[in-house]
């Protein structure tokens, strides 16, 4: 097989060779329902228990807090909707920022045509969101504020300790989408005042189709689906018990490797910067040069075509995203690269490039080198 340089870790990671060890058996002998009471069940049951313990380690929560849900699209879906169903005091008012992932976004335009009322804060030209933004949004009926920890596209980090303790003056529950983050950056819920956090296994070397929702004691909001008791009666549904030990043994690799690999990570990111701005002319940076994920560099280039730009890199067999993976099919441009104001003509040549654990100075060198050569290609393509 041909070279491959995967650098889209922000749209999947690969499941770490321990996170399929560890599902295999689940997958094959040891099917039982967690739910049923022979030893075949039981140990499916004590299975999920492992995992709850694993999985809570990460972000510094108790187990009793951690509940199972198929992805970070269904959590935030959860967070949304549950803040605004069955409410006595009919307060519906959410506060949050116009550069969310859409599984925050669609669900607030769908809940907007419910009824709800909305806010959507702008973040600056780097992509943070002002804390003070946020407070002026607050009203009598706010009901929550719900800001993402790391954007998905541009990386950029927000001042998530800073939201918490104004939620908490104000006495509004706080929610983050922190798919990005989790397993990536050390993450401790009960200093940062979070109240509910997403997250999703295969965003950080854990299998697809699984994730969980983060609810501080005391603030377990009613399900999303209706069905059996599962998850203490919040989550109906047979659990994804294969998923479950797989998210498990990523939560463990991850806490064992975080801190080296962060700073690895890091360094790379730093060197493909430093290795693009230098070898090309017209490359505009997006985001926040420090405050944001060790693993995210997103350039956008003037003056040519993103998507052109990923085929012929997809040729060399380097993987890139242009923009944001979920978005890769719809026609409008980036709603983050707007919000920031990125100009006009460097928005269409946008490329994210994701770092892992594994990448190489190696691998970015030839990355920066094939990366020059179709840049300049496809300019005097245009200018042909
Ligand atoms: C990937 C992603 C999601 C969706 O998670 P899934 O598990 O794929 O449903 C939500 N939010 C952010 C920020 C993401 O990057």
């Amino acid at each position: 097989m041909e070279r491959q340089i995967y650098l889209d870790h922000a749209a999947t990671t690969q499941p770490a060779p321990e996170v399929v060890q560890q599902m295999l058996p689940w997958l094959s002998g040891r099917y039982g329902n967690p739910s049923a009471r022979y030893q075949l069940g039981q140990e499916a049951d004590r299975c999920i228990a492992g995992a709850r313990k694993q999985v809570a380690a990460l972000i510094g929560a108790d187990e009793g807090e951690l509940y199972f849900t198929s992805g970070g699209t269904e959590s935030d879906n959860w967070v949304l909707r549950a803040c605004l169903s069955d409410r006595q005091d009919g307060k519906r008012h959410i506060i949050t920022t116009g550069i969310e992932h859409h599984a925050i976004l669609n669900t607030c335009a769908r809940l907007e045509k419910e009824g709800a009322k909305v806010s959507y804060v702008m973040p600056d030209s780097e992509g943070r969101v002002d804390v003070r933004d946020i407070e002026r949004e607050i009203q009598e009926d706010t009901v929550l504020i719900s800001v993402m920890y790391a954007n998905n596209e541009i990386g950029t980090l927000q001042p998530v300790r800073e939201i918490g303790l104004l939620a908490a003056e104000y006495g509004i529950p706080f929610h983050t989408d922190a798919v990005q983050a989790v397993g990536h950056i050390p993450i401790d819920v009960k200093t940062l005042g979070i109240t509910w956090l997403s997250a999703s296994a295969h965003k950080f070397h854990g299998p697809k189709g699984c994730g969980f929702l983060y609810m501080r004691k005391g603030y377990e909001l009613p399900s999303l689906l209706c069905g059996g008791a599962q998850e203490r009666g919040l989550r109906a549904g047979t659990e994804n018990v294969a998923g479950i030990a797989g998210m498990g043994a990523a939560a463990r690799v991850c806490m064992a490797h975080m801190s080296g690999d962060q700073e690895t990570v890091r360094r790379q990111r730093d060197y493909l910067i430093r290795g693009v701005e230098s070898a090309i002319p017209g490359a505009r940076l997006n985001g926040h040069r420090r405050m944001r994920l060790p693993n995210n560099v997103n350039f956008s280039f003037s003056g040519l075509e993103g998507a052109a730009l990923l085929l012929l890199l997809d040729q060399d067999g380097i993987c890139v995203s242009s923009g944001a993976a979920c978005n890769a099919s719809s026609e409008k441009g980036s709603h983050v690269l707007t919000a920031i104001g990125a100009p006009e003509e460097y928005q269409r040549g946008t490329v994210r490039m994701t770092l892992g654990p594994e990448t190489t100075r190696e691998e970015l060198d030839y990355v920066i080198e094939r990366l020059k050569e179709h840049v300049f290609q496809l300019r005097e393509m245009k200018n042909a």
